[in-house]
């Protein structure tokens, strides 16, 4: 890599002043596993299938050895945590390894879980089975539904055990250690920059966002302020993309912190993350969030705006001009509201816009928030809606409704009314039902990683039967597809699962 060569070079955790990144090996595991890898991921990298059974691979990917002629770092930055400047942080439990460029793409490939770094801070920089299946099969599940994303290449045990702490009763257990490699074009996060900009090391400052442009932004051009600018409008527009994703999916984050926020609109971190079920801006999955709930699903895309905040803060001192900095976030909100409503429309499966769209949709949104209703299985079914049976418009939704009785008792004439108007909206379009049903499930996912699912898998893997883990990753491999065989995933959350929450150590 490029990146600057003034690094730490002890495996000791501290605060590291100077650095921009610290070389670290990873701790060897004492008896690797591998429990799943990704072909897909694989041959982007260009390996193969069989590739991926070699002793080799086992040893590079769990962090028994290092590869040749590489000096695997850890990555210094800082960032804001839910709405504080929390200062230096950095890489405390991701180790780099190398990059890969294969067919004009270039990977980053980075160890989680592989022990700890001068980044630490009080975290043992290890991971734990159960966090590490959700990184791995949600990372994934979200590329094969279209949403930017780090991806994963593979899942280890590491054989050995991590001490965690059980949140709720302040209990403390074993659980089993694992490591997943995920890989990205790069891992640089807003937070990058905000450590220099902290620190007032423009000199930094500029290579970070001159090496960032030269890789990932080429078509920018040279180096200059304008430059910069057009940098900061690209990352805006790119972060934007990826939270109409998000809510178009039903993904909530649950840590955007700016050190959680990709220098290139890519979904990182998943931690605390969860999946909507029950249509509710106001939820969130992370439980250490639930009072102030500042990452909530609806509050998301103030969130991104919030952090796009912070990193034109910290690219100011190379550009010095607020006016088109401000200009670029005034924009995000007009382009939010536009590209929000275009989103909804396309699940809602309307080609044409009609001034009243959005007055429509909030009256969708307020019966889907009044009824319990589950995000995935009601945008699904719709597309089966056929002209002219609005009567029959809650029957053919009824798989979608916690609390059916209740919205018989209730709300049955506001479902009806929404039901009329959607079948009057739908006239002025010009697709056939079938037509329109098709466009429709090419947005709205028929399997998403439910909560409980992911559950599941942790719980059958714990007991070193890792099938759920495979049978989740192939059936999220093509989430928009009927797969009668997995038919049994299309269900709501089951009763047990309802207070069920992410984790994120
Ligand atoms: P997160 O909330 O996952 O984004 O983590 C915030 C910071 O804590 C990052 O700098 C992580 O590298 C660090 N961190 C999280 N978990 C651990 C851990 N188990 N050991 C060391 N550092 C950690
Ligand atoms: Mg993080
Ligand atoms: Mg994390």
């Amino acid at each position: 890599t490029e990146l600057p060569s003034d690094a730490n070079t002890q495996n000791s955790r501290r605060q590291v002043f100077e650095a921009t990144h610290s070389y670290v090996d990873p701790k060897k595991p004492s008896n690797p596993k591998l429990v799943h890898a990704s072909k897909e991921m694989a041959n982007e990298i260009g390996l193969d299938e069989k590739d991926l059974e070699s002793k080799e691979f086992l040893e590079i990917f769990s962090g028994t050895k290092v590869y040749p002629n590489t000096k695997p770092y850890a990555m210094a930055y800082a960032g804001h945590q839910f709405g504080n400047w929390a200062g230096q942080l950095g890489d405390g439990r991701a180790i780099n390894l190398f990059e890969v460029e294969h067919q004009n793409k270039r990977w980053a490939l980075q160890l989680k879980g592989a022990g700890e770094t001068p980044y630490s801070r009080q975290g043992d920089g290890f991971a734990v089975l159960r966090s590490s299946i959700r990184e791995y099969l949600c990372s994934e599940a979200m590329h094969h539904l279209g949403v930017p994303t780090t991806r994963a290449l593979s899942l280890m045990l590491t054989g050995d055990e991590v001490l965690r702490d059980i949140m709720y009763n302040s209990n403390s257990s074993y659980e089993k250690g694992a490591v997943v490699c995920r890989v990205a074009p790069t891992f640089i996060r807003f937070g990058n920059f905000e450590l220099f900009a902290a620190r007032k090391d423009l000199a930094n400052l500029r290579k970070l966002t001159n090496y960032t442009i030269k890789h990932f932004y080429p078509e920018l051009g040279e180096p200059s302020k304008e430059t910069y600018i057009q940098f900061f409008k690209e990352v805006t527009n790119r972060t934007l993309e990826m939270i109409i994703h998000w809510q178009r999916v039903g993904f909530v984050h649950g840590v955007m912190n700016t050190d959680n926020m990709s220098i290139l609109g890519l979904t990182i971190d998943y931690g605390p993350y969860g999946w909507l079920e029950d249509f509710d801006f106001g939820w969130t999955p992370n439980t250490t969030d639930r009072q102030h709930k500042r990452y909530r699903f609806g509050n998301q895309p103030n969130i991104a705006f919030w952090n796009l905040t912070q990193l034109a803060n910290a690219l100011y001192p190379i550009i010095e001009e607020v006016e088109p900095l401000e200009q670029i976030l005034y924009q995000y909100q007009a382009d939010y509201d536009s590209q929000s409503l275009q989103m909804m429309r396309s699940k809602l499966g309307l080609k044409v816009e009609e001034k009243d769209d959005a007055k429509f949709i909030e009256e969708l949104e307020n019966c889907l928030l009044l009824s319990e209703t589950d995000m995935t299985i009601f945008f699904r079914l719709l597309a089966n809606y056929k002209i002219g049976s609005s009567d029959k418009g809650l029957e053919l939704l009824s798989q979608a409704f916690y609390k059916l009785d209740e919205i018989k008792d209730k709300i049955l004439d506001q479902w009806n009314s929404w039901f009329l108007t959607y079948d009057k909206r739908l006239k002025k379009e010009t697709l056939s039902d079938e037509e329109r049903k098709q466009d429709m499930n090419s947005v709205n996912p028929k399997y998403v990683l439910r909560n409980y699912m992911a559950q599941l898998a942790i719980e059958k893997a714990d007991g070193g039967d890792y099938s759920l883990i495979d049978d989740f990753f192939q059936l999220l491999k093509m989430p928009y597809e009927e797969q009668p065989e997995y038919e049994k995933w299309f269900v709501k959350r089951p009763e047990w699962a309802r207070f069920k929450v992410g984790c994120s150590m």
